[in-house]
This record gives C-alpha cells, sequence and structure tokens, in this order.
C-alpha cells in the first residue's frame, strides 16, 4: 500500500470513528439530559404532591373533628359552668375518640388550665414548662383557630401522631382548647410503597433538618446534612427545591417540598440506574460505528483497488494500440533478461519497424496513418505466442519480446508477420523491416537492444520488408 492510501485510509478511519463518537456521546448525553430532567421536573413532584395530598386528606377528618368540638354548645355550657361535672366531659371525649377512631381526644379549660384527657386523667399545665409550648402556641395562633402539632415517638416505634389543637372562644373570650389526636397511620406503609414499588426513597425532616423517617430503617441520628450535606440550608429555606447528590459513581435525584401543614420537610429520592441501560446503548452504537468504520474502510479499499488498476492499465498500454508501452514493457525486459542470465533459457527480442510510415501518413493523413498502427499491433497479438510480450516502442516501431524461444523461431514468427502483411487485402498496404536478437549470457539490457536495433538497421539498409538476424 502505498504511504498516500494509508495515510488516505487513516484519515478516513479517524474521520469516521470521530463522526461516530461525537454522534454517540452527544445522543448519550441528550438522553442522559432528557431522563434525568424527566425525574426531577415529572415523577419527583409528582410523587411528592400525591404524598402531601394524601396527608393532608388524612389531616382533614381531625381538623374537622377538632373544630366541632370547639363549637359544640354544650362544651361552651361546661367550661362557662362554675362547677362542671368532669364524668360528663370524660364521656362527651371518649366517645367522641371513638367515634372518629382517634387515637386521643381532650380539653384545656382555660381558667384552671386544666387538662382533661379522654381516659379520665387531668392535669393542670405549667405555661412555663416547655412541655405546654404547644397550648402557647394554640392560644396564640392568629392566622388560624387551630394548630397542628406532630409527635413523633422514638420510643413507640416512631409512631407519628398528630395533634389537632383548637381554640375555644366564645364572643371573643378563650375559653380554653379542644382537640383529637390521631397517628399518621399511613407514613410507614406509604414509605414502604414507593421504595418497593418505584424504587423511591422517601424522607421526612423537621426545622432543625432531623430525618423522621429514614428510609425504613430508624437511624434516629440522620440529618438532612448527613444524608445532603451542602443542600440542608437550600432544603429548609425553600419551599420546593430539586438537586442531585452523587456517592460511589451513583447519581441520586432528589425533590425537597415543604409541607406546612405538618411543619415537614418532604424529600423523595431516586437513583439515577437508567446510566447502565445508556451505557449500554452507547457501546452499541459505539461497536455499531467500528463496525461501519470497517464496513466503509473496506468498500473504499475495492473501490481504490478498481480505480489503481484502471489507472494503472492506463498508465502501462498504449492507447492507440492496446499493447504495453515502453515504460510498462521495460520491467518485463529486465526481468526476463534476469530469468535467462540465470536459467540459461533463451530469450528472442524482435524490433520491428514499418517501412516508409511517413509516406502512409503523407498520402493516406494521419488517421489513416492510426488504424495502420492499431492494425498491425492486433496482427502481431494474433500471430504471437501467448507467452509473448508485444510493445509500442515508439511511433511506428514495435518490440515483441518471447521467452523460452530461440532465434530461428523467432525469425519463423517475423516471417509470418511479413507473410500475412503482404497477404492482407488492407487499407493501406505495408511492409515491415525486423531485427531478431537472442540473448546471449552476460551482455547488458543495451547491448541486446543494441544488436536488435543494429539488425534493424541492416534490414533497412539492405532493401526493407526483410528479417535480419543479429551477430
Ligand atoms: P523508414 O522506412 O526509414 O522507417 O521510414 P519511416 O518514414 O517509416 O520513418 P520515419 O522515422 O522517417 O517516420 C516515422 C513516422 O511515423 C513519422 C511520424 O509522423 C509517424 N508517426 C509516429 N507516431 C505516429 C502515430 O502515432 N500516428 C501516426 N499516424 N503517425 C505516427
Ligand atoms: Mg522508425
Ligand atoms: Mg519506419
Amino acid at each position: 500500500m502505498t504511504h498516500a492510501r494509508r495515510r488516505c485510509n487513516l484519515i478516513l478511519t479517524l474521520l469516521l470513528l470521530a463522526g461516530f463518537t461525537f454522534t454517540s456521546w452527544f445522543s448519550f448525553h441528550m438522553a442522559h439530559n432528557s431522563l434525568s430532567e424527566g425525574i426531577v421536573d415529572d415523577a419527583l413532584p409528582l410523587t411528592s404532591h400525591l404524598i402531601s395530598t394524601d396527608l393532608q386528606k388524612q389531616l382533614q377528618a381531625p381538623i374537622y373533628v377538632a373544630q366541632s368540638m370547639a363549637q359544640n354548645h354544650f362544651v361552651h355550657l361546661w367550661l362557662n359552668d362554675s362547677d362542671p361535672s368532669t364524668d360528663q366531659l370524660f364521656v362527651f371525649l371518649d366517645k367522641t375518640r371513638k367515634l372518629f377512631q382517634s387515637q386521643t381526644s381532650f380539653l384545656v379549660n382555660h381558667k384552671t388550665l386544666t387538662y382533661y384527657h379522654y381516659d379520665g386523667r387531668t392535669h393542670r399545665l405549667d405555661l412555663n414548662a416547655q412541655e405546654s409550648l404547644w397550648y402557647q402556641q394554640a392560644i396564640t395562633s392568629s392566622h388560624r383557630d387551630y394548630i397542628l402539632n406532630v409527635d413523633v415517638t422514638p420510643q413507640d416505634n416512631f409512631r407519628a401522631i398528630v395533634y389537632v389543637n383548637h381554640k375555644i372562644v366564645l364572643n371573643g373570650e378563650l375559653l380554653g382548647v379542644a382537640g383529637v389526636g390521631i397517628q399518621l397511620s399511613d407514613l410507614r406503609a406509604l414509605i414502604k410503597q414507593y421504595q418497593t414499588l418505584y424504587q423511591r426513597k422517601v424522607y421526612f425532616a423537621d426545622h432543625q433538618g432531623r430525618l423522621l423517617f429514614y428510609n425504613q430503617s430508624l437511624l434516629p441520628n440522620r440529618t438532612l446534612h448527613s444524608e445532603f450535606g451542602a443542600h440542608q440550608s437550600a432544603i429548609i429555606e425553600q419551599k420546593n427545591y430539586k438537586f442531585s447528590v452523587k456517592h460511589n459513581g451513583v447519581e441520586r435525584l432528589i425533590n425537597s417540598r415543604y409541607i406546612p401543614e405538618l411543619g415537614w420537610y418532604l424529600l423523595v429520592e431516586q437513583e439515577f440506574t437508567t446510566q447502565t441501560k445508556l451505557t449500554d446503548a452507547l457501546i452499541a452504537n459505539l461497536l455499531l460505528g467500528v463496525v461501519i468504520t470497517l464496513c466503509i474502510l473496506a468498500i473504499a479499499q475495492l473501490t481504490f483497488n478498481q480505480y489503481q488498476s484502471r489507472l494503472e492499465a492506463i498508465a502501462l498500454t498504449d492507447k492507440l494500440c492496446n499493447v504495453l508501452n515502453r515504460q510498462a514493457f521495460e520491467p518485463q525486459l529486465q526481468k526476463h533478461i534476469a530469468r535467462a542470465r540465470m536459467g540459461r533459457v533463451p530469450l528472442s527480442l524482435l524490433l520491428l519497424d514499418i517501412d516508409h510510415f511517413k509516406q502512409v501518413n503523407d498520402r493516406h493523413g494521419h488517421l489513416a496513418g492510426d488504424r495502420v498502427l492499431k492494425h498491425f499491433a492486433q496482427l502481431c497479438q494474433s500471430v504471437a505466442n501467448h507467452s509473448d510480450i508485444i510493445c509500442r516502442w515508439g511511433g511506428e516501431e514495435f518490440m515483441i519480446l518471447m521467452p523460452n524461444t530461440y532465434l530461428s523461431h523467432a525469425q519463423q514468427l517475423s516471417e509470418k508477420l511479413r507473410e500475412r502483411l503482404a497477404a492482407c487485402e488492407c487499407e493501406v498496404p505495408i511492409t515491415i523491416s525486423v531485427g531478431i536478437a537472442q540473448y546471449q549470457p552476460q551482455e547488458s539490457e543495451d547491448e541486446f537492444l543494441k544488436r536488435a536495433d543494429d539488425a534493424l538497421y541492416r534490414a533497412k539498409n539492405r532493401g526493407r520488408d526483410r528479417v535480419e538476424l543479429a551477430a
């Protein structure tokens, strides 16, 4: 393979491979981005919307119950009673609890600061104590008549109980607080369901950044910071926040949303595992690219070869006479001389020149001269043996190299040619002069040619239309 061709192949290969690599890489990134955008912008927000809607739905009933307790006429009467019967109140609280299947129900008399529990227990609230903070918040809440308090009990399997604390106000006077506590029973099941069905993790975090449920396993010390590092502040500051973290080559896409009713942050996470599928597609694309590159290279080689042989044929063949030209003949001559020298096999060379060819041109025109040359070459081809090599040496001179042929046989061929020309009823009758030499061991190519040329010269000098053998 020539240097230029090798370079061309290399450039072609590099271009194709670079093209395939770039397009594969580009589509890989586009697919990667659109998949990850689909998860971050659609799937995760939808999941967190569903979960928070579900939680809000769970909270509607207890809010309604607390509201009806706070507006109950008999509760008002009871609170205004200077010496009320607590038995009736406990019956009311217990019935309310049972009716609405809540975890607990209670009432606080603001005048006495007594807390009445549905099971008959009572205690006095100390407004300065941390435990009574919820009561302070409930009675000072200005934008709503109730507040929600979430209590997660680590001792009780991280049970989440939501207390609805509703103010009891009559004619602008605060009488107390009533409410119920319900268990957010589905939270655990919800987290599990999302984990198994959609391979999505669900977290809840409070304002301090503590994770309340950590992916089913109870790890109370996990925080937003330990899970998501620097994203903690953005999660807490923004109502909706999406981000991704990468750990050990695994990309996790996370959507966080604040649930104001609970005062919790809900985080939904999905691992970006589709990456492996995309990588497979990328590898398949690249392999396909390599295969196509190889196919294109093979086709290019075939086309190159075809063009090269055509070009070689054009370069080595005489266009007019369709025999070898001098350029193609010389290597053949050298090869056969070397073979004759080594193997001591006979090799004969005929130098043929058309007589007075100038006159042919002058009399019949150049085109007729061309036809004569063409016809003469065809005649040589038809008379010569299969192994003989015919060449247009130049102008109206031809050579026939006859491997494995003695001078006498070469002479016979020359005579045959002369006879054919004589017998030919051609457009322009011609005669030829022929000089023949048989290769002599140790003689050079030039000496060999010179002897044939001398023989031809002699044939011309001796009257043309004849064959002369070299000495
Ligand atoms: P001689 O018998 O001594 O060989 O005489 P000649 O006229 O054949 O020899 P000369 O060398 O004087 O003339 C050869 C002519 O061949 C001259 C040139 O115009 C003509 N010739 C050479 N190549 C071509 C060709 O391709 N086509 C044509 N038509 N003529 C050619
Ligand atoms: Mg001549
Ligand atoms: Mg001539």
